[in-house]
């Protein structure tokens, strides 16, 4: 989907997939796509229609390798570097139209209904990060001061008064269990509605609010928690950043 100039704003991508008889021919760029260097299937979304917006777009599977079409660099990130990302470039790429996903122009659609499931899914790996950021720092705070004991039962104890919405539903999806298949399902059903809430506040929980400890140690990537700090920033970006996410949920609530 992303392209240099367009993350959030889709419809304004400017990639084209033009149809000459029973190819269609591709052409523009991407970049910081996940698995784009590993990939052998890569779904373009494309304006099989550019003057259209959402209505013009259309998903095609390009099928590596071919001509026209280069990859290029591995960006080289601040974190998740077990992962590649990377640029792709499409120069008069000619693409079968069966192998269009959906029907021509669906393509935005189709990602409206489907990006729910990614977005429950790096919710999902933001708890479980969060969790693990906790549980490291209240272990590591133990150990250094000795009171490994008075804090071992800490994640089940009454939650503190309540300060404010956001801190009070974080600490639930922190402790809390994770979406069930059923959630899972509702949330699919329902346009994501769940997903998109979960994502909201999950990735905020893992990436920004926890403070995993204060010392100067805490900031060294020896320790796992530095390197947990960095990988989770991400997840406030990807799958759509927290104000698209925010954006989705007003809508959904109609305002
Ligand atoms: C490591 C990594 C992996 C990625 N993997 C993929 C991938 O596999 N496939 C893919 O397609 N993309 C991928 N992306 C791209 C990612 O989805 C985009 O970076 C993201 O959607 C934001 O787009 P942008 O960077 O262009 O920022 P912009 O869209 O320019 O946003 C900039 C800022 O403006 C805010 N903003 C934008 N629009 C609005 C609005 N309407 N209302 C309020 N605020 C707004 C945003 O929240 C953000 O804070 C990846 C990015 C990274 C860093």
């Amino acid at each position: 989907m992303t392209e240099p100039g367009i993350g959030s704003d889709l419809a304004s991508m400017s990639t084209t997939a033009i149809r000459d008889g029973d190819e269609y021919v591709l052409n523009g760029s991407k970049t910081f796509i996940t698995n784009g260097i590993n990939a052998d299937l890569v779904i373009v979304a494309a304006k099989t229609d550019p003057g259209e917006r959402h209505k013009g777009m259309s998903l095609l599977i390009l099928e590596a390798p071919s001509e026209g079409f280069e990859r290029g660099r591995n960006l080289d990130k601040v974190g998740l570097h077990a992962q590649d990302t990377a640029e792709l470039f499409f120069n008069d790429v000619r693409v079968p139209v069966e192998n269009r996903l959906g029907a021509e122009g669906e393509g935005f659609l189709l990602l409206v209904k489907n990006l729910p499931q990614e977005r429950l899914s790096i919710a999902m790996a933001s708890t479980a990060h969060a969790r693990a950021m906790l549980g490291w720092t209240i272990e590591y705070r133990a150990g250094a001061t000795g009171l490994r004991q008075a804090h071992r039962h800490l994640p089940e104890q009454p939650v503190p008064p309540r300060r404010d919405a956001h801190r009070d539903h974080d600490r639930g999806i922190v402790r809390g269990p994770l979406p069930g298949g059923a959630q899972r399902r509702r949330a699919h059903r329902r346009g994501g509605f769940d997903g998109q809430v979960v994502v909201h506040r999950a990735p905020e929980a893992g990436g920004g609010r926890l403070p995993a400890t204060a010392r100067g140690y805490g900031y060294m990537t020896e320790y796992p928690i530095a390197r947990a700090y960095t990988d989770s920033r991400i997840t406030t970006i990807y799958g759509g950043t927290t104000e698209i996410m925010k954006e989705i949920i007003g809508r959904s609530m109609g305002f």
